[in-house]
């Protein structure tokens, strides 16, 4: 059997869980109001049949006060246990179980009612909590476990407490946030005492064969954090108390350490949830940037785990497991860990969806229906909108030709995956490339299609999906031989010892990260925790140490000419990590910038009305592209029904996201 470890049952006593896959718990945007609950029994119902064992739902208050917006989805009324049967029914229908999630936000909470342990405010939120009363915290856990009761009564199979990532549970273990004197704070057992109590009430309101999860910090990663010896004598509390399953929690919203974004080493803190399994007898979960079975398997038949939680990479193919299972893991449509469509959302209060995805949060939307009709299509252009286009239409029974200028398919993906830090959109290119062979779409490389052939093939409609041209910026001196266009050197073009870099987009910050890292500690994880200060929570509260940075390989200037501040149209919850890491390589920022000429010297501008010499010896170009299309007026005057999609259509956007989303919506309905 393929990952017999992966596959095995995990027998609970009361009841069996199919697999050691957990779909971990994610925000969909679908859970604040019940209308969406009919959207959300499908989203978890194509999981369940996917082959996921228990899926874990985004997180539920158990009281108004624990809502992380105004008006959050809760669980504190039969009128909305009784909707909620339609999720569950639809998963126990699939062979699937689930578990409601009960997340009361504390001083995360975007509402001017919150509260925490102690009045306190994070740097992430504008409102600061008040301290909850002793009373209030005794009908905060009351409301733990009516809410747990609420849950069983609407078909769930558990309920996971939320004690990591720095919500209440985690304000009232930490020191940092909970500065209470009283019998909730003081000591670590005092400050324990919440979600101690939390566990034994729901226990013994729900009963002894009802799961409960319990979500536990493993490492906080904010200053006056948890120590070690204070987890494992939470865990070993909790277990005592009643908890069925332990999963882990890694660092605070608010810690300034990455720790799922695709630039985190796969697999980074696992060696913390098996230093835990020693201490306790019920089942851990391993958790954060596990997303492809080999590594979940070697976790397992380690011993370092007893179940792994993916929840991105369940968005991005809901039949990862069945996929495992059948020993085809090449078929997996991997989560690439950019966050652009889930988490970015989140934070955006839109409904979550994913980049390599554009089914997920819209399984009863998008629907990709064999066509009525077969016929005949063109693909220009083998870029992710040009793969998604194609492959979909292959999928629905179309014939497809896919032409390709290049030698290999992946467009923009091909210069992305060769940045330190974005290794795993590879991943994409593999799955595509697994696709296009099993769909059946004729491919070929290193075709520049042309208007009279793609006319007299007599294809029935053509997509152009032919990308985006780099922008040459009109700088004097721009045909300099220090000059480089940022796809020169990506693919490996030489660059001296000091470099400007025109233009700080997101082609901008990859280039630099490219350009300060000899190596990319991601493939190192011993060099990604020195580099970011991770360090051993037995040693220093929250586990963080200073961070030790490498030497940058050249001396960089990254220059744009607005004087907002950089980075701005970054992903939200990646934006900063980019801006923290060529921030530590030394990487000279510089806003405000009129580019004057480029010689022999260097770069000449002026910064503030003021002139200034960047004396480099390469400068390169990253100043966003124009949208490539030449075909599109031949193919539209030779009468052929032409589409246009991905940067083709807008390059001021060039965005994969919307490529993927574009190309896969055009082939649905064609
Ligand atoms: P971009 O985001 O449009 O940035 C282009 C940069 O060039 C800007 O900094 C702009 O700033 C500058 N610029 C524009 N016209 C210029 C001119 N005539 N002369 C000099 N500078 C000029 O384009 P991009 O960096 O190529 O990225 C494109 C898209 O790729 C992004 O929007 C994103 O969707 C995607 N992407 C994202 C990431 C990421 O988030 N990590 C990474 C790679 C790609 P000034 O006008 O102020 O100088
Ligand atoms: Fe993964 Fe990106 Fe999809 Fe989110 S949007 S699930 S991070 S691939």
């Amino acid at each position: 059997m393929a990952y017999p470890h992966l596959m095995a049952p995990l027998d609970l006593g009361f009841t069996q869980l199919r697999n050691r896959i957990v779909m971990g718990s994610m925000h969909t945007g679908m859970e604040d109001r019940l209308k969406h609950v009919g959207e959300l029994a499908e989203y978890f119902a194509e999981r369940a049949r996917g082959g996921v064992a228990l899926a874990i739902t985004g997180g539920y208050a158990p009281n108004r006060r624990g809502w992380l917006l105004p008006l959050a989805g809760d669980m504190t009324s039969k009128r909305t246990a009784h909707r909620h049967r339609e999720i569950t029914g639809a998963v126990h229908d699939a062979g699937g179980k689930i578990a409601l999630q009960l997340l009361h936000a504390g001083r995360y909470a975007y509402h001017p009612f919150s509260a925490s342990a102690s009045s306190t405010k994070s740097r992430i939120n504008p409102f600061r909590a008040r301290a909850l009363s002793g009373g209030a915290v005794e009908r905060t856990i009351d409301d733990y476990a009516a809410a747990a009761v609420l849950a069983r009564e609407a078909g769930y199979d558990g309920v996971e407490v939320m004690g990591s990532e720095g919500y209440l549970i985690n304000q009232f273990l930490a020191p940092f946030t909970n500065h209470r004197r009283d019998e909730w704070g003081g000591t670590p057992e005092g400050r324990r005492r919440l979600p101690v109590e939390i566990v034994d009430r729901i226990r013994e309101a729900v009963g002894p064969d009802f799961i409960i999860v319990y979500r536990i910090s493993l490492i906080d990663l904010v200053p006056d954090g948890q120590t070690w010896d204070e987890t494992v004598a939470l865990a070993q509390e909790v277990e005592a108390a009643g908890a069925t399953i332990l999963n882990s929690g890694i660092g605070w919203h608010e810690a300034r350490v990455p720790t799922i974004v695709t630039s985190v080493p796969r697999a980074a803190f696992v060696d913390l949830t098996a230093r835990l399994r020693e201490h306790v007898t019920i089942p851990v979960t391993a958790s954060n940037r596990i997303n492809m079975p080999d590594d979940a398997e070697a976790i397992l038949a380690a011993g370092q785990a007893d179940l792994i939680s993916m929840a991105r990479p369940l968005l991005a193919d809901p039949a990862w497991v069945e996929k495992a299972a059948a020993g085809r893991p090449d078929e997996i449509n991997t989560c690439i860990a950019c966050n652009q469509a889930c988490l970015d959302h989140t934070f955006q209060n839109t409904r979550v969806s994913c980049l390599v995805n554009p089914r997920a949060g819209a399984e009863l939307e998008l629907e990709i229906e064999p066509a009525a009709v077969r016929r005949r299509f063109a693909v220009v252009g083998a870029g992710p909108a040009g793969l998604a286009c194609a492959t979909t239409l292959a999928q629905r029974g179309h014939d497809v030709d896919l032409y390709e200028a290049a030698q290999e398919i992946g467009g923009q993906f091909n210069l992305a995956r060769r940045i330190p830090g974005k290794e795993e959109f590879a991943e994409t290119l593999r799955y595509f490339r697994g696709l296009l062979s099993r769909t059946g779409v004729n491919v070929f490389l290193g075709a520049i299609a042309d208007v009279p052939s793609l006319a007299a093939a007599g294809y029935d409609e053509v997509v152009l999906a032919t990308g985006v041209t780099a922008r040459v910026p009109a700088i004097e001196g721009i045909d300099h031989p220090m000059v480089r266009t940022y796809a020169e050197v990506v693919e490996g073009a030489e660059v001296g010892r000091a470099a400007a870099i025109v233009g700080a987009g997101g082609i901008g910050f990859d280039v630099a990260e490219l350009l300060v890292h000899d190596t990319s500690p991601t493939l190192d994880l011993a060099a990604w925790r020195r580099e970011w200060g991770v360090g051993d929570p037995a040693q220093t509260r929250g586990g963080l140490t200073a961070p030790v940075v490498d030497p940058p390989a050249r001396r960089v200037h990254l220059l744009q000419r607005k004087t907002t501040r950089m980075g701005k149209g970054l992903g939200k919850t990646s934006g900063w990590v980019h801006r923290m890491s060529i921030q530590a390589k030394g990487v000279e920022m510089v806003t405000g910038v009129e580019y004057e000429r480029i010689d022999d010297d260097g770069l000449h501008v002026r910064v503030g009305g003021e002139p200034r010499l960047f004396e480099v010896d390469t400068v390169v170009i990253c100043a966003g592209q124009e949208p490539r299309r030449d075909l599109l007026d031949g193919l539209v005057a030779a009468g052929v029904t032409t589409h246009v999609i991905g940067g083709a259509d807008v390059a001021a956007e060039l965005d994969a996201k919307r490529a993927i989303r574009q190309g896969t919506e055009l082939a649905a309905r064609l």
